[in-house]
């Protein structure tokens, strides 16, 4: 089922949803299962699960040629997606990439989607690969997520790259976009990255996913803002509870939001990572609950790999 048609179904009722990361090559899916397991008592209609380009090196050779060596790698969205839809009958949400994807890879995902009943997706544009300062599309690819959700849309109006396919399967997926109530780190400015955003719900995208933040002002003033440039469709927010001292730096730095001052101050009191991790729970559950309070769809969180400060959390709001 779609993530509009679930928010219609819960008639105002702020639902549960969470994001899971797939593991790093080589390992199993039981963690995976380890980790959702727990979650399932609060009700998730839907699970998200992100998407992770190659890393590369480059590996100097005896001849002095540089060779590139793929040194990471979180391979397998959609199979984890499939696995949940069939062990836990939820909606399964894969992310999907601009970067390292040209528009025929894009297709063929795509379908792969299709024929496995996923009908909702999240699409996004991805970072810059580390080796480069700024994103790089690949040749034949898309270099907005704009474009990407037309890519969507054009399949879900049966229209596929090659127009002399007769008798096209339509698609009939349900897309989400991120939203940044900080701003992305690449826009002039707040008002510029939501003009690109409505951009993003006019090509097709019928909701909108928030980047984590930790000052629930930032979200209700970013909401308040793409509601008078009229985006009207769900903004569901995007929350991660702290868990490590080092995030202090870590979450600034790789998504560029601001961390409040007393939230600051309270994990600097801390004596280990277990006392954060209490901080970053109870943190979050007072966003969580004003949130709530103050209607939204979904609280959807980003639980890294590990869930059981979401599970603490989701036991105190659901
Ligand atoms: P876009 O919407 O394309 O925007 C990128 C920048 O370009 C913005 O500054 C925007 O203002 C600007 N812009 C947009 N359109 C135009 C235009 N036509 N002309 C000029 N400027 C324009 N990354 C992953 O690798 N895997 C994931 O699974 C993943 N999941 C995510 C989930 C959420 C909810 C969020 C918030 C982020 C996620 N990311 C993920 C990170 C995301 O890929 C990066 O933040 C990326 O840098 C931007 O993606 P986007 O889709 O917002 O890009």
């Amino acid at each position: 089922m779609k993530v509009t048609e679930h928010i219609k179904q819960s008639k105002g009722k702020t639902q549960f949803s969470f994001e899971i990361l797939p593991p790093l090559k080589g390992q199993n899916i039981q963690t995976i299962f380890e980790n959702i397991d727990p979650l399932m008592e609060f009700k998730p209609p839907f699970i998200d699960v992100t998407y992770h380009r190659e890393e590369y090196i480059y590996k100097e050779l005896p001849n002095g040629l540089l060779e590139k060596q793929v040194v990471r790698k979180r391979p397998g969205t959609v199979g984890i997606c499939a696995a949940i839809q069939n062990k836990y009958k939820v909606d399964a949400i894969p992310h999907i990439l601009c970067g390292g994807f040209d528009k025929e890879d894009t297709e063929n995902f795509l379908i792969d989607l299709h024929f496995l009943g996923i009908d909702n997706v999240v699409a996004l544009r991805g970072d810059a690969v580390k080796s480069e300062t700024y994103f790089t599309a690949e040749p034949n690819g898309h270099a907005y997520a704009v474009d990407l959700v037309k890519q969507i849309d054009a399949m879900n109006h049966g229209q596929y790259l090659d127009d002399s396919i007769e008798n096209t399967a339509t698609t009939d997926f349900c897309v989400g976009v991120a939203g940044y109530p900080e701003k992305h780190m690449e826009a002039p400015s707040l008002e510029s990255d939501i003009h690109f955003l409505k951009k993003k719900v006019e090509a097709g995208a019928s909701y909108v996913v928030t980047q984590m933040f930790f000052d629930n002002q930032k979200y209700f003033a970013f909401v308040d803002k793409c509601r008078k440039a009229g985006i009207e469709v769900p903004i569901i927010p995007g929350l991660k509870p702290m868990a490590t001292a080092k995030q202090l730096n870590l979450i600034p730095h790789r998504f560029h939001v601001d961390l409040p001052e007393p939230l600051i101050k309270e994990v600097i009191k801390c004596r280990d990572n277990k006392q954060v991790r209490q901080v970053g729970i109870e943190w979050c559950i007072a966003q969580s609950n004003e949130l709530v309070e103050h209607g939204v769809p979904f609280l959807h969180y980003y639980s890294m790999g590990k869930s059981d400060n979401i599970y603490t959390i989701a036991k105190e709001i659901f």
